[in-house]
């Protein structure tokens, strides 16, 4: 089930073929055309489970599949803006480049962006274009911060002769490209599966707050980079994705509740507090909410 309303900025939900005829407000919260495209774009109309959403957790693609929710617009709008960076490439991957074809095999389906000679010479690279944020981006690139002793002492105030320390960036850690990785070898699978070999894979990441100081705080200075992916083994994918599509498919027949999203999956809570659009149906994300309200109250 797609989403079916909206949530307005002063958080009053109205179902969204009624915003898009009038809204009740003031004004729009957004132009009325970039609503319809949000409309459109969070009702893609596909029944079987993609890549992306066997790769979420299955409570979470479960209850987005299920029940009814509400979005706010202005959210929604950073998966348009990866949508605006695919249309970009519209009419210029002529020649020997495919994109944005979806294929399919018996447990999932996907659709890829790029494949062919997109980086140099070498056929067979197939690309991936992301549009996230500099944590994510931090993350991907191995970049983690450090603790460094200055050297000097605090001479006055509360922390009057504690040593001084400042944050030092360190470019050598573990490159958390899992989710990445998985999705576009599952594409390098069903491209193969189609006859195309894929020789190499790549992320092409879009920065979208790289001129904030956030950004340059954890060491991303450029606005786009493009990010190797390894290969993972045939046999594991298989496996992952066997499991998911099946664990989905027995929930969705007998209509029961799936166990919670991994750890992992649930950003360590972090989706289930503020990015989890299946959150409000979900008990285990009202318990997450309700705790932190009654922190800050
Ligand atoms: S345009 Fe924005 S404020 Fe108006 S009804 Fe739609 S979501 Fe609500
Ligand atoms: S709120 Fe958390 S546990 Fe519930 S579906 Fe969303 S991510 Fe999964």
């Amino acid at each position: 089930m797609p989403a079916t309303k909206f949530i307005c900025p002063n958080g009053t939900r109205i179902p969204i073929e009624d915003c898009l005829k009038f809204c009740p407000q003031k004004e729009r919260c957004l132009f009325l055309p970039t609503l319809r495209a949000i409309a459109i774009s969070v009702d893609r109309g596909i029944k079987e489970p993609t890549v992306t959403e066997l790769i979420s957790g299955v409570r979470e693609t479960y209850l987005k599949k299920t029940t009814e929710y509400a979005v706010v617009p202005q959210s929604v709008l950073y998966a348009l803006h990866g949508q605006a960076v695919h249309t970009i490439h519209e009419g210029f991957t002529q020649g020997d480049i495919l994109s944005e074809i979806r294929l399919k095999d018996k447990i999932t389906s996907g659709k890829f962006d790029l494949y062919g000679k997109i980086l140099d010479e070498e056929e067979g690279v197939l690309g991936d274009l992301k549009v996230t944020s500099s944590f994510k981006l931090m993350k991907a690139l191995g970049i983690y911060k450090v603790r460094v002793a200055t050297g000097g002492i605090y001479k006055t105030g509360l922390k009057k002769g504690q040593m001084k320390y400042h944050n030092e960036l360190r470019y050598d850690g573990v490159k958390h490209v899992l989710d990445w990785g998985i999705q576009l070898n599952y594409y390098r699978m069903l491209l193969e599966k189609e006859g195309f070999e894929v020789q190499r894979m790549f992320i092409q990441a879009m920065c979208r707050d790289n001129n904030l100081r956030i950004a340059a705080e954890r060491g991303i200075d450029q606005s786009v980079y493009i990010i190797p992916i390894k290969k993972i083994g045939n046999h594991w994918m298989e496996r992952y994705f066997t499991k998911k599509a099946a664990l989905l498919q027995s929930a969705m027949q007998m209509k029961k509740l799936p166990p919670i999203c991994s750890s992992k999956e649930r950003w360590h809570d972090r989706k289930c507090l503020d990015y989890c659009d299946a959150g409000e149906n979900c008990p285990y994300g009202q318990r997450v909410r309700l705790a932190k309200e009654k922190q800050v109250s």
